[in-house]
């Protein structure tokens, strides 16, 4: 495998003859080396590579290598669209002249979720009615249907061209009613494509909701896979706690009713046969009313409560269960699909009624007019990931930031890997002479009244300093709102454009004009804190209001900060600080996406200086020069 490394990224090997003025970079083929040796010896790697190492490379080509001499498949699983992107459409075309440069043949695929892709039973359904139509709407279904046809292209962004979501969700295989699949069937050929594979791509998601299925069936919907690669790893905590979260609600089940009982064959059934079960139905909804408005009543005015004690579900899954049994044993066609669901909510309602696992959150909420949702979800990958993944396969996990305090035990704990290999290697940018840090010495308290106007006033003098090109990381969409507010008005009086993050923004448009227009501030929360990736002089100022730690508001920090407390360890130490750093260095990686990048991140928040822990924080961040003044960033700024 060395051998091969060297081959392919040393001096004057394969990717020399394909990259122009290429020339090796040490923490790459460390990477390679060490992803490298995981696969072949079966082990876990836990690999830290910094911002311009070139690390998705470095794991490709030696997993490529390994998937094609051993005729073996390895999933690659990214959580950002652009990185799975720059994956499929540059790296792995790459990849795969390297191996033929060896003459080894590499085949890959790229995998989303159903939705993504056109059913052909669906579309040629919808052809056949708008055959003679002239409007809009009409002329796309021939476009895609011409697309489909002679393209063989049946996945959304792979068409070319914008496709409205009416229309998408009419002719999407995101729910598909077939019991035999036509040859003709997009999914069935991206099946087989998958199992021809030696590297498959997908998203964190999918891979999850894949090990759910696995973990019930033995199946899931990828092929059979020998070895995992995570990259952005930094992310699978939230992404697979989420997939694994359990939610039930009143109209999971009553949904699933009316669906049954409007099902043709169950319509056919005998008279008496269809008074009994609806019966049957009708006393199951009785006891899910009483159920749910008894949980409702608890809950006083509360959006969400974690739930202290268990809830007694007893009598409504024991009708659900003798419901299911019943139907199963009258052998009804076509109907299985609507029986598992039913059994699967009743399997949920049970579990979270129970609450007996420990290293779970188990909480209720309420939404509008009394809609009320129990659910329950690990409170970390552990739990769901120890057995199924960690034990089956050798699994690679590779971030820009997994480390706090120089170690990965803290990420290692949480996502349950236990003896693995490790490797961290630096970003090649020169922090210490492109990037300062700035902590003002006059901030106050984040959390106090003044802090809202101060960091008004502060974004002022620095956007004279920086002219824009700037971002702003928020940690809670409220007070970026009230900041957007009130500095709104400074940035059109000074010929600024502000644009604010909102629910359902265009996120690639907003970032494509902070690229585009220098006198641009982007306000961000949430997902602009990872994947901002503005290279160059675009952007030369990063500000950080306050420290990004977890709101311990959320039902589920809530429930880890207790099982924490419970078993008396600290759970600032031992969770808010470790999250807070790695959300931090996640966020201050937006400023250094390439070497040509230079600039400041100012850090508002007083903490930095005022706490004990101040100084780890600066610790574990890049080397940088350092100030305490707002002025002093025209030292550092692009001229
Ligand atoms: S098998 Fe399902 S997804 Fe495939 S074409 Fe038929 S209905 Fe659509």
């Amino acid at each position: 495998m060395e051998d091969f490394i060297n081959r392919a990224l040393g001096q004057g090997g394969h990717l020399s003859k394909l990259v122009k003025g290429y020339s090796p970079r040490a923490p790459q083929i460390l990477i390679s080396t060490k992803v490298g040796n995981a696969l072949l010896q079966g082990r876990h790697l836990l690999a830290e590579a910094g911002t311009g190492t070139g690390k998705s490379l470095g794991y490709l080509i030696p997993a490529a290598q390994w998937a094609v001499a051993n005729n073996k498949t390895v999933v690659i699983c990214t959580h950002t669209i652009p990185l799975m992107t720059q994956i499929v459409n540059e790296e792995l075309p790459r990849v795969e002249q390297i191996l033929k440069m060896e003459k080894k043949n590499l085949r890959y695929q790229l995998v989303k979720g159903k939705s993504h892709y056109v059913c052909n039973t669906k579309l040629e359904a919808l052809w056949q009615e708008t055959l003679r139509g002239a409007n809009e709407e009409s002329k796309i279904v021939q476009r895609i249907f011409k697309k489909v046809n002679q393209e063989r292209i049946g996945d959304r962004t792979g068409l070319g061209f914008d496709v409205e979501d009416s229309l998408w969700n009419k002719i999407s295989a995101s729910s598909c009613p077939a019991i035999t699949k036509p040859d003709s069937c997009l999914l069935e050929e991206l099946k087989e494509k998958m199992q021809k594979s030696h590297i498959i791509v997908t998203n964190h998601a999918y891979f999850f909701s894949d090990l759910i299925m696995r973990k019930k069936t033995g199946n899931g919907s990828l092929p059979a896979y020998e070895a995992v690669i995570f990259d952005e790893a930094h992310e699978i905590e939230d992404v697979c706690c989420n997939i694994f979260e359990k939610q039930v609600d009143i109209n999971r089940f009553e949904t699933l009713f009316e669906y049954l009982f409007k099902r043709e064959s169950f319509s056919a059934l005998d008279h008496g046969t269809q008074l009994d079960l609806t019966q049957m139905r009708q006393n199951i909804e009785k006891k899910l009313d009483d159920l749910y408005t008894k949980v409702g009543r608890s809950m006083e005015n509360n959006a969400f409560k974690l739930m202290d004690e268990k809830i007694d579900v007893g009598d409504v899954c024991q009708a659900l269960t003798e419901f299911i049994e019943r139907v199963r044993s009258l052998n009804i066609r076509g109907i299985s699909d609507l029986l598992d669901r039913l059994f699967e909510g009743n399997d949920d309602l049970d579990f979270i009624g129970d609450k007996e696992k420990k290293s779970w959150g188990y909480w209720v909420t309420v939404r509008g007019r009394g809609k009320v949702t129990l659910h329950a979800a690990p409170l970390f990958p552990k739990v769901v990931l120890s057995f199924g993944l960690f034990d089956k396969v050798p699994v690679i996990l590779t971030s820009a930031t997994i480390s706090t305090n120089g170690t990965f035990s803290f990420f290692a704990g949480r996502v349950g890997v236990k003896d693995y290999d490790s490797v961290m290697v630096g970003s090649p940018f020169d922090y210490e002479n492109k990037t300062m840090i700035i902590c003002p010495e006059d901030a106050p308290d984040p959390d106090s009244q003044e802090f809202i106007p101060y960091t008004i006033e502060a974004l002022k003098e620095i956007l004279m300093y920086s002219g824009g090109r700037m971002l702003v990381l928020f940690t809670s969409f409220d007070t970026m709102n009230q900041v957007a507010k009130k500095f709104q008005q400074h940035c059109i009086d000074y010929g600024y454009s502000l644009l604010t993050q909102y629910s359902g923004c265009d996120r690639e448009k907003i970032i494509y004009q902070l690229k585009t227009d220098s006198r641009t501030i982007v306000f961000g929360c949430s997902s602009f804190w990872t994947g901002v990736d503005v290279a160059g002089n675009a952007l030369t100022t990063l500000v950080i209001p306050k420290l990004p730690f977890p709101m311990p508001n959320e039902p589920l920090i809530q429930a880890q900060l207790e099982l924490i407390e419970k078993a008396k360890r600290s759970s600032f130490f031992d969770f808010m600080f470790p999250k807070m750093m790695i959300k931090l260095k996640q966020g201050f990686g937006r400023l250094n996406r390439s070497i040509h990048c230079q600039g400041a991140v100012i850090i508002l928040d007083n903490r930095i200086r005022t706490k004990r822990y101040g100084k780890m924080v600066i610790k574990s961040l890049p080397k940088c020069k350092y100030s305490g003044t707002l002025e002093d960033m025209i030292h550092i700024l692009p001229v």
